[in-house]
C-alpha cells in the first residue's frame, strides 16, 4: 500500500524533522512546510490525508490557514498550539479544526491522533454501509459521524455530532455537563465544562440554521441541557438501520 501523505506545517525545523521521522516510521509519507502560504500550495499539490498545523506561523498564521483549508476541504486538521486559551475557538465553528494538541506534546501522541483522525475519515467514507439511527426527524450515521434533519445534512463537527446524539438518546432527558463531557470524551481529553457550553452554543447555531422554527436545545439552569423534539415529531420513533438515507440498511 502506498504510504498516505501527511502535510506537516511547522516553522521550527527541529520539531518538523522530529514529527516527520515519527510519521515516516509509522508508515506515512510526511511532507513539511514552514509557513502558511507554503501550506496552502503544498495542500493543493499533495492532497494530504491529514494536516498537522502549527498555530503560530510566520506570514499567514495557523488560524487563517485552517479557515481557508476548511472552506475548500473536509481534510482532518490537527492543530498544534502552545495557546490553551485558543482551544475552544480552534474546534469551534469559526475555525473548524478536528483535534488539537498543546505544546509540549510527544511525537508519539501526534502519531496516535493522526491514526485516530484517519480512522474517523475512513469511517465517514464508508458510512453508507454503517449503522444508522433515526430519532424524531433526525438521522444519524454513527460511524461516519454525520447527521441529517429531514434529509438536510447538518454540518456538525465530531464533537457537535456526539453532543446532539447524546441529547437525543432519548430526547427530553436532562443531561448534566459532566455527562455531555463523557459523551464527547472519546477524542477530546482536555475539554472543560465551559467548552461544553461553547460546543452547545455552536451546535445550537447550526440547528437554528436547519430548523429555524425549532432549535430544540433547552438549558436547564444549574443542571445542564435537554433536547425537546418538535411537538409533531413522534419521540418514540427510534429505529436502527438506514430507513431514510437511500441504503437498505440490512447490513
Ligand atoms: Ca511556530
Amino acid at each position: 500500500m502506498t504510504p498516505r501523505p501527511i502535510l506537516v506545517v511547522e516553522d521550527e525545523p527541529k520539531l518538523a524533522a522530529l514529527l516527520c521521522d515519527y510519521l515516516r516510521a509509522s508508515g506515512y509519507a510526511p511532507h513539511a512546510v514552514a509557513d502558511g502560504h507554503g501550506a496552502l500550495a503544498a495542500f493543493a499539490a499533495l492532497a494530504p490525508a491529514v494536516v498537522l498545523l502549527d498555530l503560530n506561523l510566520p506570514g499567514l498564521d495557523g488560524l487563517e490557514v485552517c479557515r481557508r483549508l476548511r472552506r475548500a476541504s473536509d481534510v482532518p486538521i490537527l492543530m498544534l498550539t502552545a495557546r490553551v486559551d485558543e482551544v475552544d475557538r480552534l474546534l469551534g465553528l469559526e475555525i473548524g479544526a478536528d483535534d488539537y494538541l498543546c505544546k509540549p506534546y510527544s511525537p508519539r501522541e501526534v502519531v496516535a491522533r493522526v491514526r485516530a483522525l484517519l480512522r474517523r475519515a475512513d469511517g465517514a467514507l464508508a458510512g453508507g454501509a454503517g449503522q444508522r439511527a433515526s430519532v424524531g426527524g433526525f438521522l444519524f450515521d454513527e460511524p461516519g459521524l454525520r447527521a441529517w434533519w429531514r434529509d438536510r445534512a447538518l454540518p456538525l463537527t465530531p464533537v457537535e455530532f456526539r453532543l446532539l446524539r447524546a441529547l437525543l438518546q432519548p430526547p427530553g432527558r436532562v443531561l448534566a455537563r459532566a455527562q455531555l463531557l463523557d459523551a464527547i470524551h472519546a477524542d477530546f481529553r482536555d475539554v472543560s465544562d465551559r467548552a461544553v457550553d461553547s460546543h452547545v452554543k455552536n451546535l445550537r447555531r447550526k440547528l437554528q440554521a436547519a430548523l429555524p422554527e425549532h432549535d430544540g436545545i433547552v438549558s436547564v439552569y444549574g443542571l445542564g441541557y435537554r433536547f425537546d423534539l418538535p411537538l409533531d415529531e413522534p419521540a418514540a420513533a427510534v429505529a436502527l438501520a438506514g430507513a431514510k438515507a437511500g441504503t437498505d440498511g440490512s447490513a
